[in-house]
């Protein structure tokens, strides 16, 4: 008999309103033989049936919901047709490009599972006790479905350990001919390194906002905060973009950043690669009284858990005050937070209030912002009206008036 949870009075509410996610907290039973990573049924306190979960005894999130119907077993069936779904979801919806997710966790009703295709490559990131017991299936499945020639793992994410994982990488199925892939996104060939890279080597999740960083950098002077390998970069810099400075601190991506510039024909002489503490940098070109006409702000999760939000909304203030400072009349500010943690509301609130501040501090009574756009990730990294912390990249689209 299949092991079983039960949650405290009340706690069923949120997962029978189809959030993936049973907290700790909320469990008082547990009845049967229950190991990392299996399937566990969860009922109510009254014993009625809520769903069938992964369960994850390291966790704070004990356990993630694979399926709420009582008539559908979790088996090597389940996950074919969860992956068949999120393929052709893809299929529908995203082109002009070869680097795609195929697979975003709770989205795609498999919690913790990334799957990024590069070409024929897959990266994977197996980041849950429930996807790591079922990881053979899985990765059998996708060479199935997907043909690809290559399955290589990244799961050497911090989350892994507080599921009681242990980091891993390496491949999985097939051979990785090349740690470096060139991919192609709306015109712009990339440079890749699955095996090194952030995540799995690519913020795919960009891709809308760097075409439309493209469409709009004309005759532009742009400042790259936080650039990593210069998605955005090249992005201003084939929109035509006068100049272009990119800011990071790691040396690594800086390197593959500028070498893509020959790749896709583009003058080095309008781009500037600049390796620097992005804070320090700030103060020190606005202290300089440097101008621009774009200013890209995209910095790392300040936010990894709700336990540091005061702290992060202090560094997002900061970054976002002084990049306003610098925008020229009609200049513009892409600006993002990519912590879960965060939500849309905190995110608004935080770039208005570095608005304000701005304005006071540059003592410029008529230094005013208006909102042109939201900025958010593609149509592959879908958003779950029941899961709010899927919408992790917010992004804001800001006009200094
Ligand atoms: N905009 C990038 C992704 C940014 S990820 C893209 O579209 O590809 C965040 C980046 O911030 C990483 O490359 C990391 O090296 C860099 N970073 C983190 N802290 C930093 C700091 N204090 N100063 C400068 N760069 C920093």
């Amino acid at each position: 008999m299949q092991a079983t949870i039960i949650l405290g009075a009340g706690k069923e509410r949120s997962p029978m309103n189809h959030h993936p996610w049973i907290f700790a907290s909320a469990v008082v039973g547990y009845e049967g033989k229950i190991t990392s990573g299996s399937t566990v049924t969860v009922k109510s306190d009254s014993g009625r049936f809520i769903g069938r979960a992964a369960y994850s005894p390291m966790s704070q999130i004990r356990a993630r919901i694979w399926s709420w119907d009582e008539n559908e077993p979790i088996d090597h069936a389940f996950f074919k047709r969860k992956i068949a779904i999120a393929l052709a979801h893809r299929k529908k919806w995203v082109v002009q490009t070869s680097a795609i997710r195929l697979i975003f966790g709770e989205a795609d009703g498999l919690p913790g599972l990334i799957v990024d295709q590069y070409n024929q490559t897959l990266v994977c990131q197996f980041l849950s006790a429930g996807v790591e017991f079922w990881k053979e299936a899985i990765v059998q499945i996708l060479e199935d479905q997907t043909a690809c020639h290559c399955i290589y793992e990244r799961s050497d994410a911090a989350v892994r350990e507080r599921e009681g994982l242990s980091l891993a990488s390496g491949v999985l199925k097939g051979e990785l001919t090349d740690t470096e892939l060139i991919v192609q996104e709306n015109q712009i060939q990339y440079l890749i390194d699955p095996t090194k890279g952030h995540k799995t080597g690519f913020y795919i999740d960009q891709r809308d906002n760097r075409l439309e960083v493209a469409k709009l950098s004309s005759g532009l002077r742009v400042l790259n905060m936080f650039c990593y390998t210069g998605g955005f970069s090249l992005a201003a810099l084939q929109g035509g973009a006068s100049e272009v400075i990119s800011v990071d601190s790691s040396g690594d991506a800086l390197a593959i950043a500028s070498r893509q510039l020959a790749l896709n024909h583009l003058d080095p002489s309008k781009a500037k690669w600049v390796d620097e503490d992005a804070f320090d940098l700030l103060k020190k070109y606005r202290e300089g009284g440097e101008q621009f006409d774009m200013i890209i702000l995209d910095p790392p999760k300040f936010a990894p858990s709700a336990q540091h939000l005061l702290r992060a909304k202090k560094a997002y203030k900061e970054i976002n005050r002084s990049a306003m400072q610098m925008l020229r009349p009609n200049g513009l500010l892409l600006t993002f937070s990519c912590s879960g943690a965060m939500d849309l509301e905190l995110f608004d609130q935080t770039v208005f209030l570095a608005a304000q501040e701005a304005a006071t501090h540059k003592k410029d009574p008529k230094l005013g912002f208006r909102v042109l756009k939201r900025l958010t990730s593609g149509l592959d990294h879908p958003k779950l009206s029941s899961f709010p912390e899927g919408n992790y990249l917010k992004g804001l689209m800001l006009e200094r008036i």
